[in-house]
């Protein structure tokens, strides 16, 4: 029997437990051992239901508080694949369209985004013309992205550069200011003059080299999307496919259903491994109780700065690239009210500050309308983001303080009524919990990546290297394992099908 170690309970752990299991079930003489510091199985991803009890009469009805992330990317896959295997496909929850509306503060002052933005670009001329979000200079500066030439890439180079010199080289710096770093910068909690193009969105620096021109380029992507809609209508009685998507019971739904396809009884939590050796037949971790596990293979599946801890004594390089990932902290902060008191219109789906404005609040989700069911009827639930690069020190602060701070900028942004008393305000931290790809992430990641293969039975996974968002962070572990059965020369059916879309 074959023995994995996997540290690490956050969804790419928990995919790589789950594809462990997937193997065994196979009939490979296979299992896992996942240790996972926390006392409970998740990591960033964490839901809190709070019961309804200002409305007695409504007995079940609840808040659902999403503390991490409070959704995934409805076009990657993974998610949607896992959720099927685990029978929680039909728990998923696509955004309500019908209230969306994303606002943004500029100069003191609420503007809708205008219709036709994808990503930072305008596709849409009126609505673009016409928006009070950009100073008219701001607005030609931009439109002057048809006309800049694409930069010159020679053959075979490498192709890089951080969000702000290319946001401020094709459309200026307002657009990076008001729009770019609130909305792009803004998904990575990461600071624009580091942050690496290659390594987040590279889509943007294929689309200049394909189109010479964002705009021109992201024309053409939602022409495509138009017509795939309406090649493919969704069918009756089918969800809508929106954007984003969550579940309905909250995020945590889903590493709860991966922990128990996995298997409860091979999950060990509230253990931390304080370091890991190789042996003559594979790996042996310590644990913070001084005891140790031994396996064949070990997938670390933490944040880079604990990874590195527990690379040290296996390879130096290994940890010294671990060391060069840098993280931020943020935390959010969820308050509910009561919808007759609040004296906000909450048709919208939230409203990003950007960093030029100066305020402590980076953005706030209007939680209750987002995503239907996440307070009761009656009730209404919104989550500020705190922190990030430029803000760490608000970490410092105790959750009474951070409370009371959301509180002040809901009032003074949004317009919540200063005498609506909130039901109750929850805070969750995230220390160090946003890894930031900085120009050379991706050589520092190939290096680990290139260690590894020299290194049977090891393998590094999560959100810290070739993707933050959920659906990569699962792929990232279930990679792991691959690369693991197939040094064993395990071949699994499941990677022999092409994996289809299932959305
Ligand atoms: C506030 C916030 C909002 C986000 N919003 C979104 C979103 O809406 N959509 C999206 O797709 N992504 C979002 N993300 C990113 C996403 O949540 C993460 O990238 C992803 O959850 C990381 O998963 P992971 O398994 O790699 O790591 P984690 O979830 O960080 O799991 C790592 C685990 O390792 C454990 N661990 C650490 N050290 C040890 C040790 N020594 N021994 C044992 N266990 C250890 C930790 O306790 C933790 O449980 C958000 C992130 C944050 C912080």
């Amino acid at each position: 029997m074959k023995r994995v170690i996997i540290i690490g309970g956050g969804v790419a752990g928990l995919g790589a437990a789950y594809k462990v299991r997937r193997a065994a079930d196979e009939g490979h003489d296979i299992e896992f051992v996942l240790l996972e510091k926390d006392g409970r199985v998740g990591g960033k991803v964490a839901t809190e239901i709070v019961a309804d009890e200002w409305d007695p009469v409504k007995a079940g009805a609840r808040f659902i508080v999403d503390g991490g992330p409070d959704c995934f990317l409805t076009e990657k896959p993974a998610v949607h694949r896992i959720a099927k295997l685990l029978g929680i496909f039909d728990d998923e929850l696509p955004t309500d369209d019908s209230r969306k509306k994303t606002l943004i503060l500029s100069r003191g002052r609420l503007f809708e985004m205008p219709d036709g933005v994808m990503m930072f670009a305008p596709t849409k001329f009126v609505p673009f013309a016409t928006t009070g979000l950009f100073s008219w200079p701001g607005k030609f500066r931009m439109a002057m992205d048809l006309l800049i030439p694409k930069k010159e890439v020679p053959t075979g180079a490498f192709n890089d550069e951080t969000l702000e010199s290319f946001v401020v080289r094709r459309m200026g710096r307002e657009c990076l200011d008001r729009l770019a770093e609130p909305l792009v910068g803004g998904v990575h909690a990461s600071d624009p003059a580091v942050m690496s193009l290659a390594a987040t969105f590279p889509r943007l620096l294929e689309m200049e080299q394909t189109y010479g021109s964002l705009m021109r380029g992201f024309l053409a992507a939602r022409k495509k999307v138009e017509e795939m809609r309406r090649k493919y209508p969704p069918k009756p009685g089918e969800k809508p496919r929106t954007f984003f998507t969550s579940f309905v019971n909250g995020m945590a739904e889903l590493p709860e259903a991966m922990a128990d396809g996995a298997g409860r009884d091979n999950i060990r939590t509230g253990v931390t491994v304080t370091a890991a050796v190789r042996t003559a037949s594979g790996f042996e971790v310590t644990l913070d109780d001084g005891s140790q596990v031994e396996g064949d293979a070990l997938i670390v599946a933490t944040e880079s700065w604990a990874a590195e801890r527990i690379a040290r004594q296996l390879d130096a390089e290994i940890a010294d690239n671990l060391a060069a990932i840098p993280t931020s902290s943020s935390a959010t902060v969820s308050v509910a009210f009561r919808e007759g008191e609040v004296g906000v219109d909450m048709d919208a789906f939230g409203v990003l500050c950007p960093l030029v404005e100066n305020r402590a609040l980076l953005a706030a989700t209007y939680s209750s309308t987002k995503w239907p069911g996440r307070a009761p009827q009656g009730k209404v639930l919104f989550r500020g983001f705190v922190g990030g690069p430029h803000n760490q020190e608000m970490l410092d602060r105790t959750d009474d303080a951070l409370v009371e701070l959301v509180l002040s900028e809901l009032r003074s942004i949004v317009g919540v009524n200063p005498d609506a008393e909130p039901l109750f305000a929850r805070v969750f931290r995230w220390e160090g919990g946003m890894p930031q790809y900085t120009l050379g992430h991706l050589d520092r990641v190939a290096q680990i990546e290139e260690r590894c293969a020299q290194i049977p039975g090891l393998a590094f996974a999560g959100g810290s290297y070739r993707g933050v968002g959920l659906p990569n962070c699962i792929e990232s572990g279930e990679k792991g394992v691959a690369k693991v059965l197939a040094e064993w020369g395990i071949a699994l059916e499941e990677d022999t099908v092409e994996e289809k879309r299932v959305y």
